[in-house]
């Protein structure tokens, strides 16, 4: 029978990304909703990793279950690697992704466009009760662009272009954006190592 995996996330762009990505695993997939855990974990790490390792050890405590979180972010050299793990909060707590895109822009503005370089970031990890944590990793290199194109997505996807595509993350449909992004990089190391544990 398989045992449940607990995808510890409450970002509904992500837990839709980690269930796609991770649909194939030899667990049952629940969510933080589904075992009825309502705790937050403040993200007081200093890094991706710290903070899915904080996330993901948090929760298996909590649950008693094997458990998955991430901790990703956008990080702009120019900006010297900010917002980094900042970015889900770089515009207050209460601000919505156009702020935050909108903030980012702002800080830009002085910047010639050339150096707009720019990487999303994701780390996976894997909490095991009694074991240590596991992390796996994944990055996607692009450029920021001035104004934001496409619906799909999330987050800063609409102002990130893939420049081999020629497209932002939020032009590429679902599968385009699964097949290249940082978080399908960590997701498929992750889900070889769920494979090597059924
Ligand atoms: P956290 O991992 O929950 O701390 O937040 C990560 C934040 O980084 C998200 O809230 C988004 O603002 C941003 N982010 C992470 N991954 C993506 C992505 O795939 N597309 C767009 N924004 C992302």
């Amino acid at each position: 029978m398989p045992t449940n995996l607990l995808i510890a996330t409450r970002n509904a762009g992500k837990l839709r990304e980690l269930n796609t990505l991770l649909g194939d695993v030899p667990f049952d997939l629940v969510s933080l909703s589904d075992v009825g855990i309502d705790d937050e974990v403040e993200e007081t790490g200093e890094t991706f990793e710290e903070n899915a390792a904080l996330k993901a050890e948090t929760y298996a405590r909590l649950s008693g279950l094997p458990t998955l979180a991430d901790d990703s972010g956008l990080e702009v050299d120019a900006l010297g690697g900010e917002p980094g793990v900042r970015s889900a909060r770089y515009a207050g707590e209460d601000a919505s992704d156009a702020d935050r895109i909108a903030f980012l822009l702002r800080k830009l503005e002085n910047v010639p466009k050339e150096r707009w370089s720019a990487r999303f970031r994701c780390v996976i990890a894997l909490a095991w009760p009694g074991e240590p944590t596991e992390f796996h990793p994944g990055a996607c290199e692009g450029m920021i662009v001035p104004e934001g194109r496409g619906s799909n997505g999330f987050g800063y996807d609409p102002i990130f272009l893939v420049p081999q595509m020629n497209k932002t993350l939020a032009e590429l449909d679902s599968d385009e954006k699964n097949r290249i992004s940082h978080r399908s990089v960590a997701a498929r190391s992750a889900a070889s190592a769920l494979a090597g544990r059924a």
